[in-house]
């Protein structure tokens, strides 16, 4: 992190408004180079970054998760971005996990009931 790059991480944008001008200063560095486009892999699992970026300057990796509706994205450097996306994923599946018990319980009590 340094000032060429972007000097804090972000965990979630608090606004449209927020990501637009993070999005614009991110297009002036790339365009005066201290950004360069940083490649990711084309196929994207559930969480990861959109896009990668590395300064030029002291060599930082950052990735960017755009928002969208109730997903609120991310720019964040590289390690802290592979354990924010590893955690997602956990709770994730930590919900799934509840909502299938949920389910089962729901069930459970219809046939206890004599529904089924
Ligand atoms: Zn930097």
């Amino acid at each position: 992190m340094c000032h060429d790059c972007f000097e804090h991480e972000i965990y979630r944008f608090a606004s449209q408004n927020d990501f637009d001008l993070l999005e614009t200063q991110l297009q002036q560095k790339l365009a005066r180079c201290q950004l360069l486009v940083y490649p990711i892999s084309a196929v994207r699992q559930p969480f990861e970054p959109e896009s990668g970026y590395q300064c030029q300057t002291c060599r930082e990796r950052w990735f960017l998760a755009s928002p969208d509706k109730a997903w609120r994205g991310y720019l964040l450097t590289a390690p802290a971005a592979e354990a924010y996306v590893h955690q997602l994923r956990a709770n994730d599946t930590y919900r799934r996990i509840l909502a299938l018990v949920l389910f089962l319980l729901l069930v459970g009590w219809l046939v206890w009931q004599g529904y089924y």
